[in-house]
């Protein structure tokens, strides 16, 4: 049965960001899970090291989430949100608003990370339009950002990797750098952070007048390589845009809900967006739902009678399922009853020792964390931060190795992502930096043996 399933995906599959060649040679499907672990068709267990790839927060098959459904399901599962609205998409909507920060009075839903991102992206556009300023149409980028996969997402993403052969497509953008302490010259968080500052702050004062928005992670660039932003940074970006009158966009996809131990990553600095994308762990990984959030002041800029065409002409057939939409609430409500943003914050101390335990390891160079988003950078040296030899792919070999030892992840490039559910205990988060230790020196002898 696991066999013949295996060959079926390997005849049928072309899975997103997949080689499939190594797809083919290292195959695995995935049938059940309880709490924060996984089984396989062949019954093989694993920790949920990614949380599913970012997504999930009180574990799998919790009991009130797969409530929520069923019981929506009894009513129905959708309709549309098309001139008019449902009664789990309205009581979502007012909940995000009580839990965002407070210049956020509105919710668009989209139904992934992405086309969050796009709807932001047009709002901001659109804006300047409806108010009377058209000549605002450019957008400003963070270097080694990453917001989804979709067109306009990718124009204002910057990892060559994923982006550089897509670049005929992209629509322009500035760029402005990021601080990245681990591999600045002076290495130190202040001056870096500074330097970044001022390269935007030029950029702004020459440009500002054909800038609609700037947008940014919160915090921590995740697909950049969980890049923790130094303290002030995301608070200078805030200041400076709104200094030169730019939209400030706020990427919460990963971060938001809990995952860095405050419910919105931007609360760490009190900063306020102008619109904010969030996706994600909003349904706690069960369904998909994605919203932008923006002011009222840019709400009422496309309130008019139709025939102004102020009108957002964007929607989804599956925009506020009703589905998606009862389990968002669910485990909105469950973060409340079990304080899980406090848990997250509690329970990063304790990992943050951990992780400290790998900084001895030979090829571990820098080891970043916000809340429960962890990079482990492996290096090949230590002394320079020379990179291991690409061609090895070392952070592949090493989740490949884990999933062997029991727990499931994906790197990026040579870094380690660990991004554990918010549930899980002091115990499995114990067993979980094990298992990656165990693989992480594993697959570095390997490299030092074939005398790399
Ligand atoms: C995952 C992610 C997205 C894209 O979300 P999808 O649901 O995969 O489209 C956007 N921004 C950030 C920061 C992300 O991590």
């Amino acid at each position: 049965m696991s066999h013949e399933l295996i060959e079926k995906s390997k005849k049928y599959l072309w899975l997103p960001f997949t080689q499939m060649k190594d797809y083919d040679e290292n195959p695995i499907i995935i049938e059940s899970g309880q709490g924060i672990k996984m089984k396989d068709t062949d019954g093989k267990e694993y920790y949920d090291g990614f949380s599913a790839l970012w997504l999930n927060v009180h574990g799998h098959r919790k009991k009130e989430l797969d409530e929520a459904i069923k019981k929506q399901l009894d009513k129905i599962a959708h309709s549309t949100l098309l001139g008019m609205t449902n009664i789990p998409a309205t009581e979502l909507a007012e909940k995000l608003i009580e839990i965002s920060p407070e210049k956020l009075t509105r919710v668009f839903y989209s139904d992934s990370g992405a086309e969050a991102m796009e709807i932001a992206l047009k709002m901001a556009f659109q804006y300047w339009m409806n108010i009377g300023r058209p000549e605002k149409q450019k957008f400003i980028a963070m270097h080694n950002g990453y917001h989804g996969d979709t067109i306009g997402a990718v124009s204002v993403g910057s990892i060559d990797l994923y982006h550089q052969v897509y670049g005929p497509l992209m629509f322009e953008s500035y760029k402005a750098p990021i601080p990245f302490v681990y591999h600045s010259k002076s290495g130190d968080p202040t001056t870096c952070r500074d330097e970044c500052l001022h390269i935007l702050e030029q950029l702004l004062i020459e440009k500002h007048q054909e800038i609609a928005a700037l947008s940014i992670e919160s915090m921590v660039q995740g697909a950049g390589g969980m890049i923790v932003m130094p303290d002030g940074f995301l608070a200078g970006v805030r200041e400076l845009c709104t200094k030169y009158d730019v939209l400030m966009i706020v990427d919460e996809v990963a971060t938001g809900f809990g995952r860095t131990g405050k419910m919105f990553a931007c609360e760490h600095e009190g900063v306020q967006p102008d619109l904010m994308a969030v996706g994600k762990g909003i349904t706690g990984g069960y369904l998909p739902i994605a919203a932008t959030l923006t002011t009222e002041e840019i709400y009422q800029a496309f309130y008019d009678d139709y025939d102004k065409l102020k009108t957002l002409f964007h929607g989804h057939s599956y925009t506020g399922n009703q589905l998606g939409c009862a389990v968002a609430l669910e485990n909105l409500r469950l973060f409340e009853k079990e304080k899980l943003v406090e848990e997250v914050a509690e329970k990063a101390k304790y990992l943050h020792k951990l992780l400290e335990e790998l900084k001895s390891l030979p090829y571990v160079g820098d080891i970043r964390q916000l809340g429960f988003m962890c990079g482990i950078e492996l290096v090949f040296s230590k002394e320079t931060k020379e990179p291991l030899p690409k061609e090895k792919r070392i952070g592949y070999q090493a989740t490949l190795k884990m999933r062997e030892l029991g727990m499931l992840t994906r790197p990026l490039g040579d870094t380690i992502v660990f991004m554990p559910p918010h549930v899980s205990t002091k115990e499995e988060l114990k067993e979980m930096v094990a298992i990656m230790k165990e693989a992480i020196i594993e697959v570095t002898n390997e490299v030092t043996s074939v005398g790399a």
